[in-house]
């Protein structure tokens, strides 16, 4: 049980499939208590559902983590219900459908700012909100990323610019959470088939390339990126921050 006795908060979870709820599944099985976030009421159900498998009883607290308020209730809430707070796990991503296709070049000034918004600055009102609470005996947080940051995958497009500002985030933060004992780290996970995902245009084809490109021949498992967030959760890696840890069967390292 690599996590008895800590607490974890999970944003993120929208269905089954979400990578969230892998990485929560994760956590749980290692003896995590865990929190989930959901946005707006339409998949507070949803949320339930899920977390009402779990062993332990959690928490479902409302944020959209566009809204500073939301924010600052939601670390409120948690104080009150954990005291203390070990693991914040985010998945969330998002920018406007039709930014996602066609040219990089006609981006417009609104969607730029909704995907850096939601998927990049998030994590820094995030980490503010957590460090009084991870302070106390130290934490992990951990963001999903996605090689688009790194390299051009046609239709990411506004994404990867989102994606590279959450990756530098990462470094930042863990330079000034360091100090505090709280590690953050990224996992740049293979593709994998989501409700986000789906909005990409084009990703069944990125999801056979993939397949066929990748030294292990075939797309990642979702429970893969639960285990390497746990590994990321956990004292296993307690040497480790300020990493982008690739969980995609290697397609990242290949050049042809
Ligand atoms: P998902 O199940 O659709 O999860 C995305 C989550 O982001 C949803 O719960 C969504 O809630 C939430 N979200 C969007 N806007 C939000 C806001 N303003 N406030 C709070 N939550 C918000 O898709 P996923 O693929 O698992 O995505 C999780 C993370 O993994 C994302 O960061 C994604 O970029 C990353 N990732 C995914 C892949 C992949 O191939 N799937 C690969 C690498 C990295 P709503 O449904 O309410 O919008």
């Amino acid at each position: 049980m690599l996590l008895e006795g800590k607490k974890g908060l999970v944003l993120g979870v929208a269905n089954k499939r979400s990578i969230a709820w892998a990485i929560a599944q994760a956590l749980a099985r290692e003896g995590a208590e865990l929190a989930f976030t959901y946005q707006g009421d339409r998949l507070k159900e949803s949320v339930e559902e899920l977390a009402g498998t779990l062993a332990q009883k959690s928490p479902i607290l409302p944020c959209d983590v566009t809204k500073d308020e939301e924010i600052k209730s939601l670390f409120n809430a948690l104080g009150q219900a954990f005291g203390a707070l070990h693991v914040l796990v985010h998945c969330i991503a998002f920018a406007p459908k039709e930014e996602l296709e066609g040219r990089t070049v006609d981006t417009s000034r609104n969607g730029f700012s909704i995907a850096q918004d939601v998927s990049a600055y998030s994590l820094l009102a995030l980490a503010k909100g957590a460090e009084p609470l991870m302070e106390k005996e130290g934490g992990s947080i951990i963001a999903l990323t996605y090689l688009g940051a790194e390299k051009v995958v046609p239709n990411y497009n506004v994404m990867g610019m989102a994606k590279a500002s959450l990756e530098s985030g990462i470094r930042y933060l863990a330079y000034d959470l360091g100090p505090k004992n709280i590690r953050v780290n990224g996992i740049s996970a293979g593709p994998v088939n989501t409700l986000a995902a789906r909005g990409i245009s084009g990703f069944t084809d990125m999801l056979a390339h993939h397949r066929d490109k990748a030294p292990l021949k075939r797309n990642v498992e979702i429970s893969e990126i639960g285990d390497a967030a746990l590994f990321l959760a956990s004292s296993l890696s307690s040497g480790i921050t300020g990493e982008v840890i690739h969980v995609d069967c290697g397609y990242s390292i290949v050049g042809m």
